[in-house]
């Protein structure tokens, strides 16, 4: 169409909007991308990237203790915060360079701007005042943290976005939240020195995860001397001289150097332009596709935590490359998104792919579950109190494995590769015939022989 100045506009240099736009640029297609801040996006700069770089620098307080008890002696350590965010701001900005780089490559044009949506085919450049013209529009702007509006002295609070750029190491913080980024968060900073106390408003943290998967995690921070404040609301946080005072719901107060929200994300969509052009938006103000990622007006698209899709950094790069292939490549990719494994990043950690107990049974299954709690063979030397949990649900008829949950040392590397044969359909049976690898932690998983006695047997 000569009318146009691209076949595809995308909005949001992040992991969904940088995956289709060169997926629609190999594909053949004109493609334009706008990026106001860095490229990469969340998981780059200011999410899975640099998160795990913390939560390795956070992991190094066991391993130093742990040595003694396998011979070493160590002067004892010292850990400098600003040395090790210099260090993880050198890697993002070279993971930068080279996103930049990729979408150079492919043939990509960039805009290093603000983008709005002016009409169905008009995308708007805010800094430089153009308008351009696009048969389609990628909306793939992403989240950002939610902070209760109400909250008294929201000023004084921070959210991930601001904790990687601290200026120096909290002595002690208060974070509130119970979910992924709260409890990683908890041990990132517990395991580099701060005191830390998680504020929740429920009754136990990783609310929707597997129970024992809870408990264990819970047992496991509470022992690592993490405090765990359950039921609480906040009604108001104040700047005292230097401090933060946290008020609790029931009056009573937490003094803290930091105060960090990590209460959920909402969808990047203010001041877009969604509702002048009528695209229909969802219950947080996601913007509602069908499965072929098209909003309510057909020539504009959406991919990526700005849609209603877990917000996963694998789950915006396939929406965005089954989205590319489908529009421009003419193909279509088959996307699973109940066996998406994923992982808490705590200390010890969580990976788990497929249904929890409580879901298994909430959909009618009848069930087997195996489950197997043992202290890691690391752990008897380093004189740690540490339990792995392992648990495998399966179907009592079909035999299936339809859940797979680990607590400990490397879980997020096991479940990924559980995740294949899970995908591929794989029974109990087929688990119980895999030769183990040992010694391992996971042997466990294709050695569990006894099930767990029926709940109220
Ligand atoms: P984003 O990556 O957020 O990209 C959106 C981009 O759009 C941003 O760069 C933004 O600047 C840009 N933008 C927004 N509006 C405009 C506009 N109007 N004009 C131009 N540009 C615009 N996921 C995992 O799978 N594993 C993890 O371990 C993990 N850890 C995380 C840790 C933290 C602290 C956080 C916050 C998230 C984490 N996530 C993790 C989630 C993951 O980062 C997101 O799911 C993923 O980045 C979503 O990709 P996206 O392309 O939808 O959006
Ligand atoms: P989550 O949705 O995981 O957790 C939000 C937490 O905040 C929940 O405990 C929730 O409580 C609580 N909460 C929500 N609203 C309020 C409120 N108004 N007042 C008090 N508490 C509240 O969000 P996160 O911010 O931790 O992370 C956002 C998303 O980013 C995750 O869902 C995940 O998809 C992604 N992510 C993935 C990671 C990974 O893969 N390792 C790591 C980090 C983030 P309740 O349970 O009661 O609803």
């Amino acid at each position: 169409m000569a009318d146009f100045d691209f076949d595809l506009f995308v909005i949001g240099g992040g992991s969904g909007g940088v995956r289709a736009a060169r997926i629609a640029s190999g594909h053949g297609a004109r493609v334009a991308l706008a990026e106001a801040d860095r490229y990469g996006g969340t998981c780059v700069i200011r999410g899975c990237v640099p998160k795990k770089l913390l939560v390795y620098a956070s992991r190094f307080a066991e391993d130093f203790a742990d040595a003694a008890g396998f011979g070493w002696s160590l002067e004892p350590p010292r850990f400098d915060w600003p040395t090790l965010i210099a260090a993880k701001d050198k890697e993002i900005a070279r993971l930068e360079g080279l996103y930049q780089g990729t979408l150079r490559n492919a043939g990509v044009t960039l805009f290093s701007e603000h983008a709005t949506l002016a009409g169905p085919n008009g995308v708007h450049l805010d800094k430089s005042g153009r308008t351009i013209r696009a048969e389609r529009i990628l909306i793939a702007t992403g989240g950002t943290p939610f902070v209760e509006p109400d909250l008294h002295g929201r000023e004084h609070v921070i959210t991930s976005d601001e904790a990687f750029h601290l200026p120096q190491l909290p002595e002690r913080i208060v974070i509130v939240g119970g979910g992924y980024i709260a409890v990683e968060f908890a041990g990132i900073f517990a395991g580099l020195g701060s005191e830390v106390t998680l504020v929740y408003r429920g009754d136990k943290v990783l609310r929707g995860f597997d129970e024992d998967m809870r408990d264990a995690l819970t047992e496991a921070y509470l022992a690592r001397g993490i405090r765990i404040l359950t039921h609480h609301t906040i009604p108001r946080v104040e700047a005292l001289d230097g401090t933060r005072r946290v008020h609790l719901d029931n009056g009573a107060h937490l003094d803290a150097d930091v105060v960090m929200y990590a209460t959920g994300r909402v969808p990047n969509v203010k001041g877009l332009g969604l509702s002048a052009l009528g695209i229909e938006c969802g219950w947080n103000g996601h913007v509602v596709v069908d499965e072929e990622f098209r909003s309510s007006v057909p020539s504009v698209y959406a991919v990526g935590d700005v849609t209603d899709k877990p917000q996963l950094t694998p789950v915006a790069i396939r929406d965005g490359h089954a989205f590319a292939d489908r529009v421009f490549g003419g193909m279509t990719r088959d996307i699973d998104y109940e066996m998406v494994p994923t992982a808490v990043f705590s200390t010890p950690e969580i990976g788990t792919v497929g249904l929890p107990e409580h879901l298994a049974v909430e959909r009618a299954h009848a069930i087997d579950v195996y489950i197997s709690r043992f202290r890691p063979m690391r752990a008897t030397l380093a004189g740690r109190e540490q339990r792995t949990v392992m648990k495998l649900i399966v179907d009592r008829e079909s035999q299936r494995v339809l859940g797979c949950h680990v607590f400990g040392p490397d879980a997020a590397e096991m479940v990924q590769m559980a995740a294949i044969a899970m995908r591929m359909g794989a029974k109990k049976a087929d688990f119980d015939r895999t030769m183990p690898l040992h010694p391992s932690a996971a042997e466990e998983l294709v050695t569990m022989r006894s099930k767990r006695p029926d709940k109220g047997a």
